[in-house]
């Protein structure tokens, strides 16, 4: 990777906006300024005083918007970026159809091409949505070995920091499934120092992961490696866990060894407390994805109750979109309308950003991410929304959801990069991957359709 090609001494102040130093107990600065240098962040204080101070630097306009820290996406799939609009062509009826008839039909159609692509397009609208920092979550059964080098590339080239990983599924064999075991550790192993993109372990789901899998990735998993998995979207996972293993998802993944303060664990809507408990005394993440639980039918995660047995909570778009401050206004508003409680909503879900952060810094040992102070990452992303009423450390979560979720994002910088300049991307050209796109994907989608079903048997044809 080649961090910061052509800005590494370069001091740069972005002026003229409300900065919000952070997602919990933030500093609020009315007409303020960020000074980076390199990919660090210098200081930040009043508009006219930091471009006095610094003379000689860029100078970047806020033009009256909200700065923040760049966002975290703790759990995304690039490679679903080909699929919009495309009928499946049969119907889709409940979570087992949709994972059969489309999600794994398109991941053994992918080539090294439409990997790229996927992630391009996936990369672009992170950068067009303020996103700096991305949890990805690939699957490609037909190239699996080097697949994550081949999403690696298109990170590097867009300037974002990421954390890659292959869901490992015995769905197409066992050999499969050991290659990518061997994916994720041969990626882990050669970014295990990368500044900007770091390695885990991925896991498709409990139920499509055989236990002789998990004891194999158990065995190898280095120091550091967390997991990333799919638990109970569905009661599908809990369901075939207990008929095909013997216990549940979280039970067989404690049992192995395979749960501690690096596991993602996304969705979890369907766990009781007694699971809750277990990922919560291991220092677990479990993800929220509001839209895609929506966008599936598979019910609400309820984020009171997860929170009251002591889950640290954290928040992604799993492939909906790449835009986390929508997914953050679809909590906010799914938590209120399923309860039917408008009393609900600025305890949990002001925190989730801020999780997100948290756990973005640990993976790539940068503890001051997410936070717009010295010696931070320089990585923030500035919204074309002026507040119009004041801005507090109290309301910024008010401003977040009532104001700015649906507000275009004027500039993104990812390491001192600026990324995403007045609305353009500059790292990426957006109109070059969208025409390629969209030549490639009638090739993608006829592979799609001439694949036939890879249900394993134990999939039950019906809920
Ligand atoms: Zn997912």
């Amino acid at each position: 990777m080649s961090p910061n090609p052509d800005l590494t001494e370069r001091v740069t102040v972005l002026a003229s906006g409300t900065i919000v130093t952070a997602f919990t107990k933030p500093e609020v600065l009315t007409d303020g300024a960020v000074v980076w240098q390199g990919d660090r962040i210098l200081e930040i204080g009043d508009s006219a005083e930091m471009i006095r101070k610094h003379a000689g630097a860029r100078n970047l306009d806020a033009r009256g918007g909200l700065i923040l820290p760049g966002l975290v996406n703790l759990h995304h799939h690039f490679y679903s970026s080909l699929a919009r609009g495309l009928n499946p062509g049969r119907p889709l009826e409940n979570f087992g159809e949709i994972l059969d008839g489309l999600w794994w039909r398109l991941d053994r159609a992918l080539d090294d091409d439409t990997i790229r692509l996927s992630a391009e397009l996936a990369l672009a609208d992170s950068i067009r949505w303020g996103a700096t920092t991305i949890f990805d979550h690939h699957a490609s059964p037909t190239r699996i070995g080097g697949s994550l080098d081949l999403i690696a590339g298109a990170v590097d080239r867009a300037g974002l920091s990421a954390v890659l990983c292959y869901e490992i599924t015995d769905r197409n064999g066992h050999d499969d499934a050991i290659d990518g075991l061997e994916e994720n550790l041969a990626f882990f192993r050669t970014h295990r120092h990368d500044p900007r993109v770091r390695g885990m372990l991925g896991f498709h789901a409990g139920f499509t992961v055989d236990d002789s899998t998990l004891a194999a990735a158990a065995e190898c998993r280095l120091d550091g490696m967390g997991c990333h998995i799919h638990i109970a979207e569905d009661p599908l996972d809990l369901r075939i866990s207990q008929v095909a293993y013997g216990a549940g998802p979280v039970s067989r993944l404690e049992n192995h060894g395979l749960i501690d303060d690096r596991t993602l664990a996304i969705h979890c809507i369907h766990l009781g407390s007694d699971d809750r408990n277990v990922l919560a005394a291991h220092g677990a993440t479990i993800v929220h994805n509001p839209e895609s639980n929506a966008n599936n039918g598979v019910g609400r995660l309820d984020l009171e109750a997860v929170a009251a047995d002591g889950c640290r909570i954290g928040l992604g778009t799993d492939g909906m979109s790449s835009a986390m401050l929508g997914s953050l206004r679809a909590a906010f508003l799914g938590l209120r309308g399923g309860r039917r409680d408008p009393r609900l909503g600025f305890t949990v879900v002001p925190d989730l950003l801020a999780v997100n952060a948290e756990v973005a810094g640990r993976f790539l040992d940068e503890p001051l991410l997410g936070r717009l102070v010295p010696e931070a990452p320089a990585d923030l992303c500035v919204l074309d929304t002026a507040p119009p009423t004041p801005t507090t450390p109290e309301n910024v979560f008010a401003h977040l959801v009532y104001g700015s979720a649906s507000s275009p994002v004027r500039h993104t910088i990812a390491r001192g990069r600026v990324l995403l300049e007045d609305h353009a991307l500059t790292s990426l050209d957006s109109t070059a991957i969208t025409e390629e796109a969209r030549r490639a994907t009638p090739a993608l989608w006829n592979r799609f359709h001439a694949l036939g079903a890879s249900r394993p048997d134990w999939l039950p044809t019906r809920d």
